[in-house]
């Protein structure tokens, strides 16, 4: 088994071994929003209304009928939990001071402290998630298969470190914004402005789960295509957003640092259908979080200009035809949009050596 097989299906089985034990009944979040302090402070704040599916609607109006009744005979109304802002709070609460939390929530009330808080969070897991991923690339390339990949007559050139910290510079200075995408997400998903639901027995159970799952990723992955494509055939959002992560456009100037070396607007376009199908399709909120973060190291895996060969899979021999060819390859995961849709370049040779690049 190739390594990059091996990492597709590691990558596979941790979103699906994690998200089935995040959702189950004894989650930490919920038995710790029981406890009192600042946090919890942040949860009650939050006037949580579910936004309910069509198809829901009648069963919910039943429940709200039977609460009415209850409430009426003297039976004690049970208090909603925002379990999104829970556990978005709990998470917090590990990460920053109590007296911090405290001191926020008296300057700016625990609203604005509690998006703050996802902020900073957000950030610096960003910084760590991109350093990390991008580290052991770069330690897999460059330092253990060195010999392998680039000594010796035929073989690639190795990127210059010229080259590395250009991209590092461009990645942490578009961080900053970047990462205000999953705030303003998570402001959209505690709203309950979209149909992001918590319990998987909201939907019916495992089976409604995965076939929701699978819709939702469709969908992300066609808007995705249709994002970077337009990003591409728009000449001013290419001119002035887009240009400038395809600078990186031969195999010597592409490194595993070039997953986030975009400007911010580009990242925060490219990922946006993650957001916004969530208006309109269902999709349990932790799978969510997973998938997003599983994106992040994909966004390394594909530009690190090996030759994987993982069909159906976008794998990372795709992704460096799309910054030498600009017009192929579009894709995020899978190829069967570019394969639909009539801009699919399958890569015969190594990309690694004698791809000529072709000018825009
Ligand atoms: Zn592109
Ligand atoms: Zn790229």
């Amino acid at each position: 088994m190739s390594s990059t097989q091996s990492f597709v299906i590691t990558l596979l089985g941790l979103l699906m071994t994690t998200s089935q034990a995040l959702v189950t009944e004894s989650f930490p979040g919920q038995i710790w929003r029981m406890a009192g302090g600042s946090f919890a402070t942040m949860v009650e704040a939050s006037t949580y209304s579910p936004r309910v599916p069509f198809w829901k609607k009648t069963v919910e109006q039943s429940v709200s009928n039977d609460t009415q009744a209850h409430s009426k005979s003297g039976v004690e109304e049970v208090t909603l939990v925002n379990p999104f802002r829970n556990f978005n709070a709990w998470v917090n609460s590990f990460i920053f001071p109590e007296t911090f939390a405290n001191y926020l929530i008296s300057n700016f009330g625990p609203d604005a402290s509690h998006y703050m808080l996802c902020y900073i969070r957000n950030f610096v897991s960003g910084c760590i998630i991109y350093y990390v991923t991008a580290g052991i690339f770069h330690y897999r390339n460059y330092v253990l298969d060195k010999e392998k990949l680039f000594v010796g007559g035929g073989k690639r050139k190795k990127p210059s470190s010229e080259v590395i910290l250009h991209q590092i510079k461009l990645a942490q200075s578009s961080l900053f914004l970047y990462v205000a995408l999953p705030v303003f997400s998570d402001w959209l998903i505690e709203e309950g402005y979209t149909y992001c639901y918590y319990d998987v027995r909201e939907v019916g159970g495992w089976g409604a789960w995965l076939g929701l799952t699978l819709i939702y990723f469709a969908c992300v992955e066609i808007g995705i295509y249709w994002m970077h494509r337009t990003l591409h055939e728009n000449k001013f959002l290419y001119k002035y957003v887009h240009s400038q992560h395809h600078a990186y456009n031969t195999p010597e100037t592409l490194t595993p640092w070039a997953s986030i070396a975009f400007n911010p607007l580009d990242g925060i376009l490219q990922a946006s259908p993650y957001v916004f199908i969530l208006l309109v399709i269902p999709c349990h909120y932790l799978t969510h979080v997973l998938m997003v973060f599983c994106t992040a190291i994909w966004a390394t895996y594909i530009h690190d200009t090996m030759d994987g060969n993982v069909e159906p899979i976008m794998s990372n021999k795709y992704h460096t035809v799309h910054h030498t060819h600009y017009i192929y390859n579009y894709g995020q995961i899978f190829i069967f949009c570019d394969w639909f849709w009539g801009t699919l370049k399958k890569p015969t040779g190594p990309t690694g050596t004698g791809l000529k690049r072709k000018t825009k």
